[in-house]
């Protein structure tokens, strides 16, 4: 039977303490215990369903976790304070000094700073790799190699990875298969895949209106336990805990991600083929022209479709910025980062969230200097939207008016 993400989520019943159709909200930093023994135990890690205090776990943040596990189908999960938050206590926990990661070369920059420039701090190093090139992956291994790193589905060039080929090569080399599913919440279930350990940044589409950051890492029972260890867990150490009133607020928006990421997906795979057909170079993994097309059908829950994401290349920063400042202007979404808001978003990634990588390497990957990264909105009329977006195009001579 295939793997149904949203039904797990949905089947989880939380009441509230009065019986409320939402979990009360647990607002306290500490709790009180009965017995001092008790509270010893806990410390030790061998009081089950004993509470502590708030940044080891709370019950709020537990609910959210457990949902989250449900979607991926993992044994538990640990919610953090941003998906950073979620990503580098992963690192920490699983690589020490000498040890070595291999990572795909396009992702999110924020992590690709943490592996490049931080984590060597600790003697940790990185091979940045082409992660669709599974021969590229394995030759980059060595004897100290603990971590697999890639995105689902990659930003911003929306390289798609082979999880179920990467997780074979983990297995064989007895590695960590560490995956970023944040492009691609309920459309590809990395676990399921063979993937160890599968982290969101919730502040994207799994929350879904742009008004916090979250994070999440999803894995086995013991492996969330050594990240929660109160002597050497590094999410319990290094202090990156979610609010239990903002873990509240995302669980209740998680209960309709199944909705949005369909229209996100329908509104997305609606442009790009329009975009494609006026000859703009576009990539969306929906498109049967993108080099991972297949390999993302044969991963993913169909109902969920290629997702929000999209991008184009208009040829120059200039274009891309004349582009995104008119469409905002006549309202057809934001000029901002981020993802999965109801409003369509677009940012020029190579001076903005990739800006992080050195010119050249953004040259080598592929990654140009008029592409627009577009997260696809709502829009419940798409078509008028399309049609909005193309006279912006033709008014700043993008497109030729007698091409189209
Ligand atoms: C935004 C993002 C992150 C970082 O998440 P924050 O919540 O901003 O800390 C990590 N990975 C991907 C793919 C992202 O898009």
């Amino acid at each position: 039977m295939a793997f149904k993400p949203a039904n797990n989520i949905q089947d989880l019943q939380y009441f509230g303490e009065f019986g409320g159709v939402n979990p009360s909200i647990s607002d306290s930093s500490t709790y009180t215990f009965l017995s001092a023994k008790t509270m010893f135990d806990t410390f030790e890690g061998n009081a089950d369903g004993c509470y502590l205090y708030s940044r080891h776990s709370t019950p709020s943040n537990l609910y959210l976790g457990e949902a989250l596990a449900a979607m991926e189908g993992t044994e538990t999960a640990n919610v953090t304070a941003s998906g950073m938050g979620a990503i580098t206590p992963v690192i920490m926990q699983l690589c020490g000094a000498g040890d070595h990661v291999v990572s795909s070369r396009t992702i999110y920059g924020g992590t690709y700073a943490f592996l490049k420039n931080f984590a060597p701090r600790f003697n940790v190093s990185t091979s940045f790799v082409d992660i669709t090139k599974l021969d590229v992956v394995e030759a980059a291994i060595t004897s100290h190699t603990k971590v697999l790193y890639c995105e689902s589905v990659s930003n911003p060039l929306l390289e798609v990875a082979d999880i179920a080929g990467l997780a074979k090569l983990a297995k064989q080399y007895n590695l960590k298969l560490v995956v970023d599913n944040t492009f691609s919440p309920l459309s590809i279930s990395p676990a399921q895949l063979g993937a160890d350990v599968v982290i969101h940044s919730l502040t994207k589409f799994i929350n879904g209106s742009s008004d916090t950051v979250g994070g999440v890492i999803c894995g086995t029972q013991e492996f969330i336990n050594d990240l929660r260890n109160v002597n050497d867990g590094a999410c319990m150490l290094l202090g990156s805990t979610m609010d239990s009133l903002r873990a509240a607020s995302v669980l209740k928006n998680l209960r309709t991600l199944h909705i949005r990421m369909q229209q996100h997906s329908v509104n997305a795979t609606y442009l790009a083929e329009k975009f494609q057909k006026l000859g703009l170079k576009t990539v969306y993994p929906g498109l049967a022209s993108h080099p991972s097309h297949t390999l993302f059908k044969n991963m993913m829950n169909n109902k969920y479709g290629f997702g929000g994401m999209l991008t184009i290349d208009v040829g120059s920063l200039d274009k891309a910025n004349a582009l995104m400042e008119l469409m905002q202007e006549r309202n057809l979404g934001y000029l901002a980062v981020s993802l999965g808001f109801y409003k369509t978003l677009f940012s020029a990634p190579g001076s903005s969230t990739s800006s992080e990588i050195p010119e050249e390497e953004q040259a080598e990957m592929g990654l140009s200097d008029g592409l627009i990264r577009f997260s696809i909105g709502l829009d419940a009329d798409i078509e008028r939207t399309f049609k909005l977006m193309k006279a912006c195009m033709i008014d700043l001579e993008i497109l030729k008016p007698e091409l189209v």
